[in-house]
């Protein structure tokens, strides 16, 4: 088979680079061959299970500062900058055939049906509409630049493809699909880029604390921290209790710390704060009524009251207006500062993305090419960058993917056939 331009891996990236490259060709009047060669029997599965099924499509507001990544920061802001949110959003808009769905509380995107199988059929009906081809089972084993440069080679089981163009797709590491091997951090590397060392990242954290499994299934708001050497993250939103440790947005959100912590075997500190500052609840126990425990039972559901009452060595029936101020102090850091004992992170196995990748400077934003490779264009997460949850992964990957998949059409005018 003989492509104009082969993008390895049809995921989110993968589909709006296509889609992309089929239709700046056409603009310019040139039909392109571009095939998506995708691991999996159907291309976008992650779009499918994400954000819980409903697809949490983009974030409504731009966070870039909150993007993680070991490259240099402007690099992030540049890749984001060429495919600006408000102008994904019509994008999906116009896709979706209607606005998109905001979950005011989180600033969430979602489709107007709410239906994330709703979003990858409209990438898959885009990208059929603009003359690109999708060939599902088809892993691709290996990836090289031709003998005399100018084309590349990739390995398929029993079928070789040639292609002038290729962007390079694969994914992370996580929740791979049957088939899938996010290869790219492999052949990109092979190929002379700089990998980024790879870790999951937004991943349920794991622990070894009985009490605190014992309250598996209680959830609420939370913020919190996670301190390793230099490095440190804090995040806010919904925070779960499980039987393997602690989840929800606010712990996923600094798994990364933990993650890179544990692969250093660094030490790691990870506390957890509910509902306000250590000044109000401290002014609540001194002027509040009743007992400790309704007080904390008041604000906090029942079991993690009990927990944090335990924790502080401070009697549920203890008296507010005798509580002694070592007491009181003892409670406010059990609420503000609870320490939890983690022992590491539930691997890419449950990891909605993975950490590190290809160094950003080694990749022009403008275009997605490779500043050492010519014709090789990364889209994706197969780049170092992440964002929180949030929608942000997504909005990385149909920016990068947007611009990959132009460049890559732009550029073929420099010519270099086939041989
Ligand atoms: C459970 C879950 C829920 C999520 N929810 C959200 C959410 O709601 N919002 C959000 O913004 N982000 C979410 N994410 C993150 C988001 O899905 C990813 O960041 C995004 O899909 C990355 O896009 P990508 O194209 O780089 O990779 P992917 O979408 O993973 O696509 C990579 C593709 O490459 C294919 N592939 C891999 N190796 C090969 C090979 N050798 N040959 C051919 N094909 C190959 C894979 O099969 C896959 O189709 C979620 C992730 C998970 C795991």
């Amino acid at each position: 088979m003989e492509a104009d331009v082969a993008v390895v891996g049809g995921g989110a990236a993968g589909l709006v680079a296509a889609a992309r490259a089929a239709e700046a060709a056409a603009r310019e009047g040139r039909a392109a061959r571009v095939v998506v060669l995708e691991a999996a029997r159907e291309p976008g599965r992650k779009i499918l299970v994400s954000g819980g099924g409903r697809c949490n499509v983009l974030p409504a507001r731009d966070a870039r500062e909150r993007f993680v990544s070991a490259s240099p920061r402007r690099l992030v802001d540049r890749f984001l900058d060429r495919f600006p949110l408000a102008h994904q959003r019509s994008l999906f808009e116009g896709l979706l055939g209607g606005a998109l769905r905001e979950e005011a509380e989180t600033a969430k995107l979602f489709p107007p049906s709410n239906r994330a199988r709703d979003v990858r059929l409209a990438l898959v009906g885009w990208v059929a509409a603009a003359g690109a081809r999708v060939v599902p089972s088809s892993p691709v084993r290996d990836l090289r630049v031709a003998a005399g440069g100018g084309s590349f080679e990739l390995r398929l089981d029993g079928d070789l493809v040639r292609a002038r163009r290729v962007v390079l797709s694969t994914g992370g590491l996580s929740v791979l699909p049957a088939g899938a091997d996010a290869g790219g951090y492999g052949w990109a590397e092979r190929m002379g880029h700089r990998v980024r060392p790879l870790y999951p990242a937004l991943v349920p954290l794991t622990a070894a604390s009985p009490s605190h499994a014992a309250l598996a299934g209680v959830s609420l708001p939370a913020r919190v921290v996670a301190t390793s050497g230099e490095e440190r993250a804090a995040a806010s939103g919904g925070f779960l209790f499980t039987h393997r440790g602690y989840s929800g947005p606010a712990a996923l959100d600094v798994s990364h710390v933990v993650a890179r912590a544990v692969e250093a075997g660094r030490p790691i500190r990870v506390t957890v704060s509910f509902g306000g500052s250590g000044e109000e609840w401290d002014e609540g126990l001194r002027t509040g009524s009743g007992t400790a425990g309704s007080h904390l039972r008041r604000r906090l559901p029942d079991r993690l009251a009990e927990l944090l009452l335990r924790e502080a060595r401070v009697p549920d029936g203890a008296p507010l207006h005798r509580l002694a101020r070592e007491a009181r102090r003892r409670l406010v850091e059990a609420v503000t500062a609870l320490e939890l004992t983690v022992t590491g992170t539930e691997g890419y196995r449950t990891a909605e993305v993975t950490g590190g990748g290809v160094a950003l400077e080694e990749v022009d934003p403008g275009s997605g090419e490779s500043r050492l490779v010519p014709g090789l264009f990364l889209a994706g997460e197969v780049l170092d960058a992440f964002g929180p949850i949030g929608g942000f992964n997504f909005q990385w990957a149909w920016a990068t993917g947007s611009t990959a998949g132009a460049g890559a059409a732009r550029s073929l005018t420099r010519g270099t056939a086939i041989p």
